[in-house]
């Protein structure tokens, strides 16, 4: 779809094309997540699943090969519990839309899970979501730690037009974003409960 793009920190174009702002060659690199959970950090909130989920979905950390277009999007951070520890292992399923605005509902585009590392922290390379009718822009995703219960969420993206326009939104979800060489990095720190 063709839709006229909204305001957003994804409406301007890439680092690349900007020859100013005080670009480095350490901008380039993905900016870490910020190491500082203290203790008493809110948990990360249950949002709703939505209709699109599908279990069962192969595990891979990028999601670049499944379309042929989109801004690449570099998703990164890590999952701890509230009291700031690293939840190594925990599993993260990711489900997204791409430019189209359209969920793959036959196979798996945009459909992978993967496990985070010893110290918490996970990346998926992918591309950016468009907004589809109703929704503002966001990626689903299932957090689940090791023997531990599932958190199913959403993040968003700041900056966003419709982002108070949906009812779904929350702004404890939103992400860091940021413009590489490439494209985007967002980084999300998931806080379990549990
Ligand atoms: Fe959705």
């Amino acid at each position: 779809m063709d839709e006229k793009r909204p305001e957003s920190v994804l409406s301007s174009p890439p680092a690349a094309a900007t020859s100013s702002g005080g670009r480095t060659t350490a901008d380039e690199k993905l900016t870490p997540t910020p190491e500082c959970i203290c203790r008493g950090t809110p948990p990360t909130p249950e949002q709703n699943e939505g209709p699109y989920y599908k279990p069962y979905t192969p595990k891979k950390t990028s999601f670049r090969g499944d379309v042929e277009n989109g801004t690449p999007l570099v998703l990164h951070g890590r999952v701890v519990t509230v009291d700031g520890f690293p939840v190594g292992g925990a599993l993260l399923d990711f489900w997204q839309v791409g430019e189209e605005g359209v969920y793959d509902e036959t196979g798996f585009r945009l459909r992978g899970h993967q496990f985070a590392d010893a110290d918490g922290r996970w990346r998926l390379d992918t591309v950016v979501p468009a907004e589809y009718p109703g929704r503002t822009r966001h990626v689903h995703v299932k957090v689940q730690p090791p023997d531990g219960e599932v958190l199913t969420t959403m993040l968003y993206f700041p900056g966003e037009r419709r982002n108070h326009l949906d009812k779904h939104f929350r702004p404890e979800c939103l992400m860091d974003v940021h413009k590489t060489a490439e494209g985007w990095s967002a980084a999300f720190t998931f806080v379990l409960d549990g």
